[in-house]
């Protein structure tokens, strides 16, 4: 037998322990996993030297923009930084120009998407002005829905209940998971237009709009409204301890919830404002010491079930203001969330099994990611390879995001991603991208 490509020399992580062995790739999956002498012969072979490869990794939470949207993100930037930063697939969200919300816009964002990507590409949906479109958003391929309570986007009233009830239970039909913004829109605004009256503009304004008080109101409000229909939600980027805790009851009571952490509120905290300013604005922002701790306390008890980088793009202008409130909140974060994480592997502050489940294995589980995940025969040839002793610098300037500019600029991690494979594609090699466009592929839910 001959394949297509052999790695050997690695150290190859499955099932929660790590073998010498090499990997053998057939049509972009993954053939044979083994010692070197029983691999088969193959047109290609690469050697990792020593090196750990781990299963692709994938993010959840990423905003890839395009369309009008293209100055600050293109498909292809977008998928570079993924591939750069170790990163084989990434959900992509709905708050686009146009918003993904039916059919056609869905379709549309594939159609652009195909020829243009380096990484699998997934796309969540929000939920269209017309009911029926959501079967088939289903039909097209939508991976899961998401709800921004914050902020109205796509077809639904997020300010009544019945409506994200009757959702919900048309989700749970079609087997899509619904992805939340959890911030109470209400109250958030209620806040804001007071602080503006009393002609308070500052990051400490935005703080006490966007309060910890507002995100778990609505994870509160989120928990009740799931509850009778059994549909699987999924909470984003939370930021606070008291969140989590209401998420973790409710697993306890059984129900279908899941939730993610994003490096930045993990490594980042209030305190940071004073030097990077509203450069580090996100949605919801970062929070103080204490929380930041109860989120690490979540990540090492298992609370907390993925890591996703919430990449979100803006050009560089659109990060200052002399009001806090046009500033354009997020951060890009694709080509950092590894070498951070990994960098916290290194620290003992997280496994390497932990990091594998919160970043390959839960997120294909939760989204229904069918063949990755894991490293096993028949699965795609999607690999992270890892060099965990190597010790970098993080140069946003060198960035393939448009978005070169992050809060962890000039930080030391211990820990980088040194290629990465697409479909058994060699995408990234030693930080450079070495290959074309399109070998990524759209990520379709089976119907
Ligand atoms: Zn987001």
């Amino acid at each position: 037998m001959l394949v297509d490509t052999v790695l050997l020399n690695c150290k190859v992580y499955l099932d929660k322990e790590i073998f010498e062995a090499g990997i053998a790739i057939e049509n972009g999956k993954i053939a044979k996993i083994g010692k070197q002498p029983n691999l088969p012969e193959a047109s290609e072979k690469i050697d990792l030297k020593g090196c750990l490869a781990l299963p692709g990794l994938i993010d959840v939470h990423v905003h890839l923009r395009d369309q009008e949207l293209a100055y600050k993100e293109t498909f292809y930037t977008g998928t570079a930084a993924a591939a750069a930063g170790g990163i084989t697939t990434v959900l992509d969200m709905p708050n686009n120009k146009p918003t993904t919300m039916d059919e056609s816009t869905l379709q549309e964002r594939m159609r652009i998407a195909e020829s243009q990507i380096l990484t699998n590409v997934g796309f969540y949906s929000a939920f269209p002005e017309e009911k029926a479109q959501i079967t088939q958003l289903a039909e097209t391929g939508a991976v899961a829905f998401k709800i921004f309570l914050v902020k109205r986007i796509g077809g639904l009233n997020i300010d009544d209940d019945y409506e994200i009830i009757e959702m919900l239970i048309s989700a749970k039909k079609l087997g899509n998971p619904v992805a939340f913004h959890a911030e109470d829109r209400k109250e958030i605004e209620e806040k804001r237009q007071k602080l503006m009256l009393e002609g308070k503009n500052d990051i400490s304004a935005f703080l006490e709009a966007h309060s910890p008080e507002a995100e778990i109101k609505s994870v509160r409000r989120i928990i009740a409204l799931a509850k009778s229909s059994d549909t699987h939600v999924h909470i984003c980027h939370v930021s606070c301890g008291e969140a989590l805790k209401l998420i973790s009851e409710a697993k306890k009571r059984r129900m279908k919830i899941s939730c993610e952490a994003t490096p930045h509120h993990l490594l980042l905290s209030s305190n940071d404002f004073s030097e990077k300013g509203s450069l580090m604005l996100t949605d919801p922002p970062v929070r103080s010491k204490e929380e930041q701790q109860l989120l690490w306390k979540g990540v090492s008890e298992g609370e907390i079930d993925i890591i996703a980088s919430d990449h979100a793009p803006h050009a560089l202008e659109e990060k200052f203001s002399d009001e806090i409130w046009k500033v354009s909140p997020g951060v890009p974060g694709l080509e950092t969330t590894l070498p951070l994480m990994l960098t916290q592997v290194n620290r003992g502050l997280l496994s390497i099994d932990d990091l594998v489940r919160l970043m390959a294995e839960n997120p294909a589980k939760i989204f229904g990611l069918d063949g990755k995940g894991i490293l096993k025969n028949g699965f795609s040839a999607d690999i992270t390879v890892v060099d965990l002793n190597r010790e970098g610098i993080i140069d946003s300037s060198k960035f393939y995001s448009k978005a070169k500019y992050s809060p962890f600029d000039g930080w030391v991690v211990k820990g980088l991603p040194v290629k990465t494979f697409v479909n058994g594609v060699l995408v990234m090699d030693e930080g450079e991208i070495v290959a074309k466009p399109g070998v990524g592929m759209i990520i379709r839910r089976k119907f």
